[in-house]
């Protein structure tokens, strides 16, 4: 009989008493002071962690972007500004918090298709890099520029011609509202070359939320071989190639850790690669959740316990309209659950299935359908790990009338 698949075991948080300790504190402890429930917790250890780990496994030389819109809480972006060699930014506003961080203008950049003029006013007049998405935003950011007095710095995002195998989620390949069609990237680096514009070089972004290591390879030797083509028709030395990032986190039972050993093994021949063939680049890697996401825990409180006709339903203060992605409707096909449990009962007996549900009357606010957990009482707490990215904002707080979580950063 095949096994049911199961979490990857938790790794980022100790469990003393058998309860998780997050940021150097009991669970139960840390409600305590933040004062009230439902909140999401950031650990600021665990994400030094990572990129620790992480720069201990790639090769020298690679530069490490933070992808903002993963978790966009100003402190833990100024945390996050102290650990890695930079910034990506999705919006004006992304990049105000960026710039109070105190990271200089020449390690931010800012993608995203649709920017308003005011924008890219900002954007020009703090002298960050715009990554173009279509030749409409190339004139503008030129007026703009012209207007101004200021020559902006430019990189062209591309579409690139392929795409991002068994990624979560696809961002190239095909028709894309993002970045400009690899075809149509030399016409576009001929019009900055006779601009007043400043380039910077390529942004190539081919997905998200990628486990296996193989497509990763495959894709991260593509985008090199794309930029080769494409430097060709360049207006002046590349400064930067941004590859873009995609590396996944276990959010489902069944997914396991990525390991990056053959991944960064083929970057570093990349890399040597690429030196001979482009000169002295900066390559940029640009990641989110892999930064965060299981840095957080979202932490709500039992308000009720029942049964109904067989299955046990936890009633919580948290739910759908704090975190959309771990009630499965931020971009799911089949809902999955999270991995979840009892702050203070993490493995001990008696243990229960139960379903954690929220507050709103839709059958959509699902926390956990169905889990194994320590047997709970109304009053515990239920915790959602793998919660530090794409939580918080990505949630549509304003549902149903509740107020909305507390974030801290411990
Ligand atoms: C969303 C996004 C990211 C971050 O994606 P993660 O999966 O969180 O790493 C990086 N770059 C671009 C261009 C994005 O749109």
């Amino acid at each position: 009989m095949a096994e049911k698949p199961i979490h990857a075991p938790l790794m980022q948080f100790p469990v003393i008493d058998d309860e998780l300790i997050v940021g150097g504190m009991k669970l139960t402890q840390l409600a305590s002071r933040v004062g009230r429930t439902p909140f999401f917790a950031y650990d600021r250890e665990a994400m030094a962690r990572r990129v620790g780990e992480l720069r201990e496994v790639l090769p020298d030389g690679v530069s490490l972007h933070y992808a903002m819109k993963a978790n966009p809480m100003p402190a833990v972006v100024d945390h996050m500004a102290s650990l890695v060699d930079g910034l990506d930014v999705a919006s004006a506003g992304e990049m105000q918090i960026a710039l109070d961080s105190g990271t200089g203008p020449a390690d931010i950049s800012f993608a995203g298709p649709g920017k308003h003029d005011n924008e890219l006013a900002a954007a020009i007049s703090a002298g960050i890099t715009l990554n173009l998405e279509s030749e409409n935003e190339l004139e503008r950011a030129l007026l703009i520029g012209d207007a101004l007095g200021i020559v902006p710095n430019l990189a062209v995002r591309v579409n690139p011609d392929f795409e991002l195998k068994s990624s979560g989620m696809k961002m190239s390949g095909g028709p894309k509202p993002f970045g400009i069609d690899a075809e149509r990237v030399p016409q576009v680096l001929k019009r900055i070359g006779e601009s007043d514009g400043h380039f910077r070089g390529l942004h190539i972004f081919s997905g998200s939320q990628n486990l296996r290591p193989d497509s990763l390879i495959e894709a991260q030797t593509a985008t090199f071989e794309l930029a080769y083509r494409l430097a060709e028709d360049a207006p002046e030395k590349m400064e930067t190639l941004n590859i873009g990032g995609g590396f996944g986190v276990p959010y489902f039972p069944g997914e396991n850790r990525l390991d990056l050993t053959s991944v960064s093994d083929n970057l570093q021949q990349r890399l040597t690669e690429c030196e001979s063939r482009l000169g002295n680049i900066e390559i940029v890697i640009e990641l989110g959740r892999y930064l965060v996401a299981e840095a957080g825990v979202y932490v709500c409180r039992i308000l009720d316990k029942k049964v109904s006709r067989g299955t046990t339903y936890l009633v919580t203060d948290g739910g759908l309209h704090h975190h959309l992605a771990a009630s499965g409707n931020f971009g799911q096909v089949i809902r999955k659950n999270y991995p979840v449990l009892i702050a203070n009962k993490v493995s001990a007996a008696p243990r229960e299935t139960a379903s954690v549900v929220g507050p709103l009357c839709t059958p959509l606010d699902i926390l956990g359908d169905k889990m194994d957990l320590g047997a709970a009482d109304v009053g515990d707490l239920v915790v959602v790990l793998q919660s530090g990215a794409y939580g918080y904002t990505a949630s549509p707080h304003l549902f149903l009338g509740h107020p909305p979580p507390v974030q801290v950063l411990v």
